[in-house]
């Protein structure tokens, strides 16, 4: 099944993905996304396990941005944690800030790695611009009302996919 909401990559969380892999296949740099992504909604800054993980990515040479659409200072504070640049209120799966992010790491969205746990955001998102997409297994299942009224037209699609 090759659909606009289905992502290249499965991943159970972000420790999961094969960074060697993504490197050797030319990509540059990362965007993520944050609520149930990096950290569950409830964590309002990064823990030590995800502050190491992302200072790895640097270390390998990858550039790294967030774009969330999360409010403005829940992805200002978060992402100040990391010392990652932002957008918040971001409109994914709309463009906009998607291409911002890749012109501020100076890189092309097929050069970029899109990671995130909603398929109608995150991985439209990314398919739309042609980026590598990654979806990641929610962090946790706290999540608000809309949110879950969404995971039920994904498990609609996931459901016909082999993971
Ligand atoms: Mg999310």
């Amino acid at each position: 099944m090759n659909s606009i909401f289905l992502p290249d990559i499965f991943a159970d969380t972000v420790y999961d993905i094969d960074l060697e892999a993504l490197k050797n296949e030319g990509i540059k740099g990362f965007i993520f996304d944050i609520d149930n992504t990096l950290v569950t909604y409830a964590e309002p800054i990064a823990n030590e396990k995800i502050m190491s993980w992302l200072k790895d990515l640097r270390n390998m040479g990858f550039a790294l941005y967030i774009v969330s659409n999360n409010d403005k200072e829940r992805v200002k504070v978060f992402s100040e944690s990391v010392e990652i640049p932002h957008f918040g209120k971001a409109l994914k799966p709309l463009s906009y800030f998607l291409r911002k992010a890749c012109r501020g790491m100076g890189i092309k969205p097929c050069e970029t790695a899109l990671v995130g746990d909603q398929l109608f955001t995150d991985i439209w998102g990314g398919n739309l611009l042609k980026m590598k997409t990654i979806l990641v297994k929610p962090i946790s299942e706290v999540e608000d009302g809309f949110v879950r009224f969404k995971r039920q037209f994904e498990r609609r699609i996931l459901n016909k996919v082999d993971r």
